[in-house]
């Protein structure tokens, strides 16, 4: 029988069994608890930044369980015994779609609140597997995924266009940027924001690894760290973006690899790449800011002091659900003489409002904007004039809103204030292990 249902209005066909599936799929285990023990205190609304930013109680993350808990009450409640259970509709898919793209960007802030400990990041990523699947979700989103597997990258960045560009940083900045190199002991990943948009990163990150003696390299075969087919829903462009990164490290043969400034590349190669494969990762996931945080405490970064004011915004996959919170500060500590902590800051930092992916959802530009006024107040609230990341999708989405308000404060990148003030007048570093 078809499942495909066609509506009136010209609206593209949308296959709601296949959604529902997918949403049953994974009701199973702790999703089935998550569903079930929600008590509708309704807290974690006022930790969502997008019900902070909008007041509309639609943004209230408790109203992204329902699709999947609909779903799963549908085929297993007492009154689904009894035939009486409605069923998951195309309107409830429809109607509930923007809840689950555009206005999530799975940065765990609500479930910190949650009196149940509801991990309502996890629900949305698996609902979208259930949206991709019935045909729903944002076009720009499904294309980032799609040029992810054919080219390589969600920007279009093939491998040739890596190896031109880091040809061309290596000779403008006059720093080795190793590629392809037959034997290393790190393979340093890329985010295509970066490689295209901020690539004074990749210097940045080439300066730092070869300052403490790395042995480190890119690798055409697998660069690409930041996982669309994640964000989109999308679960075979994900699997082949982590077997491309462990192809790449098997052939050099490193037993690290080092994500560089992209928080869901991050959460996904650490976190959820075994899981999406099947089988343990034969490496170590670190994020760049972990592996500096190691370099300094091994005596291999050597810093000049800065003194110019700033403050460090948090991004949500690398501080609140990353665990390097702590080494963010510990690279800071001793170097950055006028650091100064928003408020809230660390694992209850705000999030950008640009994270899973809302940051290459052109619909939801304007949300996004409404969002960054709360971290214009925080940043306002320091006095200092320069905000610092970790994370360029963070850094990108940051900047996109300083421009539609002509904010006049500066953006920055971690790594690269940490380039910025690399100290190699001291005795060079021993090679790495
Ligand atoms: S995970 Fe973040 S964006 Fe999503 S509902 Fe919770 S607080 Fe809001
Ligand atoms: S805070 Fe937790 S228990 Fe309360 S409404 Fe939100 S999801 Fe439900």
């Amino acid at each position: 029988m078809s499942t495909m249902t066609s509506p009136a209005d010209g609206a593209k066909p949308i296959d709601v069994a296949a959604a529902t599936a997918k949403l049953l799929g994974a009701t199973s285990g702790n999703m089935v608890t998550y569903l079930q023990s929600c008590v509708h205190c309704g807290q974690c609304a006022a930790a969502c930044h997008f019900y902070q930013a909008t007041k509309d109680p639609r943004h209230t993350p408790a109203l992204k369980l329902r699709p999947m808990l609909k779903a799963h009450r549908a085929k297993s409640s007492p009154l689904a015994w009894i035939g009486l259970a409605p069923a998951l509709t195309e309107r409830d898919l429809r109607e509930t779609e923007d809840l689950i793209f555009d206005t999530c960007t799975m940065c765990g802030r609500c479930t910190q609140v949650c009196p149940m400990g509801i991990d309502v990041a996890s629900i949305v990523q698996i609902s979208r597997q259930a949206y991709a699947a019935a045909g729903l979700g944002p076009s720009d989103l499904m294309a980032a995924a799609d040029a992810s597997r054919d080219k390589g990258s969600p920007l279009g960045l093939t491998p040739e266009k890596l190896e031109e560009r880091i040809e061309w940083l290596a000779d403008e900045n006059e720093v080795d940027i190793p590629l392809d190199k037959a034997k290393a002991d790190v393979l340093l990943t890329v985010s295509s924001i970066e490689t295209m948009k901020y690539p004074s990163s990749i210097v940045a990150m080439a300066k730092l690894m070869n300052h403490a003696g790395v042995n480190w390299t890119f690798s055409s075969k697998g660069y690409e760290s930041t996982n669309f087919g994640y964000l989109a829903g999308n679960t075979s462009v994900a699997r082949v973006m982590i077997e491309r990164i462990v192809a790449a490290t098997a052939a050099t043969g490193a037993k690290t690899v080092v994500i560089p400034e992209c928080g869901h590349a991050f959460g996904v190669m650490r976190y959820a790449a075994a899981n999406i494969l099947g089988r343990p990762l034969p490496f170590e996931v670190r994020h760049i800011t972990e592996y500096l945080a190691d370099l300094k405490r091994q005596g291999r970064l050597r810093l000049k002091p800065m003194a110019d004011a700033f403050t460090y915004h948090d991004p949500c996959q690398i501080s609140r659900r990353g665990g390097a919170t702590a080494d963010a500060r510990y690279l800071l500590d001793g170097f950055a003489t006028d650091f100064r902590e928003m408020s809230p800051t660390g694992n209850f930092n705000w999030c950008c409002g640009g994270g899973g992916g809302v940051q290459a959802m052109g619909r939801a530009a304007d949300v996004r904007h409404k969002v960054f006024k709360i971290k214009m107040d925080q940043v306002e609230a320091t006095g200092a004039n320069t905000l610092i990341s970790a994370c360029s999708n963070c850094r990108l989405t940051m900047d996109e809103s300083k421009a539609h308000y002509h904010w006049p404060h500066e953006i920055g990148s971690l790594v690269e204030i940490l380039a910025d003030h690399l100290d190699d007048t001291a005795r060079p570093a021993a090679a790495a292990e």
